[in-house]
């Protein structure tokens, strides 16, 4: 069943990049440095200025960074609002909904969608109100300048409002095979993914909060749950701890780290353990296995422009807003706590209406 979703999936991202956002993504390939063919109504609205040497500067009201679902949600709403949003996707268009299964949480769908039909969905949406997709990455940003200068590889976008929604990719093991089994076994959120181990034996790594909400959220499930750590203290807060080790259906192995994954017919079967006080291997079963050892917000690209906390998550000022006016952050780079489509793509709503808010007072002061 799950080489069927594996394979369904690949086929549908297949099919989603050849027919649909590839070829407007392909204006900004590097090899193919053309900007842009577009859709008509981008056509009337955005400007773009070929020079000989130069890279070409093309103009939009709103540019929206990331297309996971807060991105996607804020382009259907800009969209709406007659905005003719840019959204520069990303080479890995769609973040990490394209590494789900079914998102059988997602309000709307008694069929649940798998995460890259699900983000297909929401970008067919926004380009059916005049968003455009660009297979980009944006190198830098001055926000100390409006319009906003963004840097892609082969254009320079000046915008007038920025939405930044790039997401917090999971932080991986990077142990041997790990790739192999990823989306077949291994994943990294247990919310998404724990309903498919029904009756199996599953592993948790991590000594974090992540790693305990996760371990105590699969035992509704799971047969057993083993929550491997490397050291025998935890980060832990001590109620989940505690609830932890009170939780029969789950055995704690400490000062253990995966250093291999193994499988059977490409479904992920065990691991090989290594001890960190001795050195000692073992070979342990596991159906699942769930990484929860952090998430890295994507902002590194921002290079202080926005202000961020202590481990890189954007700030908001006011509403949506972060600290510089006219530039606003939505999703899973804002938010630590819930990392869920469904709340990424409610404060895609919000930022995407601050922003047309903004921007209406912009023009109305420039106006007066
Ligand atoms: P975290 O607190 O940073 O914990 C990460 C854990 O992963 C640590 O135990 C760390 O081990 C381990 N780790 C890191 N890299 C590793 C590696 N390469 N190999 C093996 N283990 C590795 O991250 P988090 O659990 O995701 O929590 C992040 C923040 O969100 C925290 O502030 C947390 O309180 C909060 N949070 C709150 C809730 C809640 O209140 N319901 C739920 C989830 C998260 P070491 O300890 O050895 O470094």
């Amino acid at each position: 069943m799950l080489l069927y979703t594996r394979i369904c999936l690949l086929l549908l991202v297949c099919a989603f990049f050849a027919t649909h956002v590839a070829e407007n993504m392909a204006n900004t390939s590097p090899v193919a440095p053309r900007v842009h063919s577009g859709s008509t109504r981008a056509s009337e609205e955005s400007k773009s200025t070929e020079t000989a040497a130069a890279k070409p500067i093309v103009e939009r009201k709103v540019v929206i960074i990331g297309s996971g679902p807060s991105g996607c949600t804020a382009a259907i709403y800009t969209g709406r609002a007659l905005l003719n949003p840019l959204v520069i996707a990303g080479y890995n268009a769609g973040g990490q909904l394209m590494l789900t299964s079914d998102v059988e949480n997602f309000p709307g769908y008694t069929i649940a969608p798998s995460g890259p039909e699900l983000i297909f969905d929401l970008m067919s949406q926004a380009e059916k109100f005049g968003a455009e997709y660009w297979k980009t990455e944006c190198k830098s940003v001055d926000f100390t300048q409006h319009p906003f200068r963004l840097e892609l590889h082969n254009a320079t976008v000046m915008a007038k409002s920025v939405i930044l929604s790039t997401g917090a990719d999971s932080i991986w093991l990077g142990s041997e095979d790990e790739d192999k089994y990823k989306g077949m076994g291994i994943s990294t959120c247990a919310t998404c993914d724990g309903f498919m181990f029904r009756e199996k034996n599953v592993v948790v790594i991590g000594g974090g909060d992540s790693a305990m909400e996760e371990a105590n959220f699969l035992t509704r499930f799971a047969n057993s749950v083993t929550l491997i750590h490397r050291r025998d203290s935890f980060r832990a807060s001590k109620l989940m701890l505690q609830r932890v080790q009170q939780n029969k259906k789950i055995k704690l192995a400490t000062h253990r780290q995966v250093v291999k994954w193994h499988g059977e017919k490409g479904v992920l079967s065990g691991a090989t353990l290594v001890s960190t006080e001795t050195g000692e291997t073992e070979e342990i079963q596991c159906d699942g296995a769930f990484i929860a050892i952090g998430h890295k917000p994507n902002t590194k690209f921002l290079n202080d422009g926005v202000a961020l906390d202590k481990d890189g998550y954007i700030l908001h000022e006011s509403n949506t807003m972060t600290n510089v006016p006219g530039v606003f952050a939505c999703g899973d780079v804002v938010d630590r706590r819930y990392k869920q489509a469904i709340t990424a793509a409610g404060q895609g709503c919000q930022a995407a209406i601050d922003a047309e808010k903004w921007l209406e007072e912009l023009t109305s002061s420039v106006e007066h």
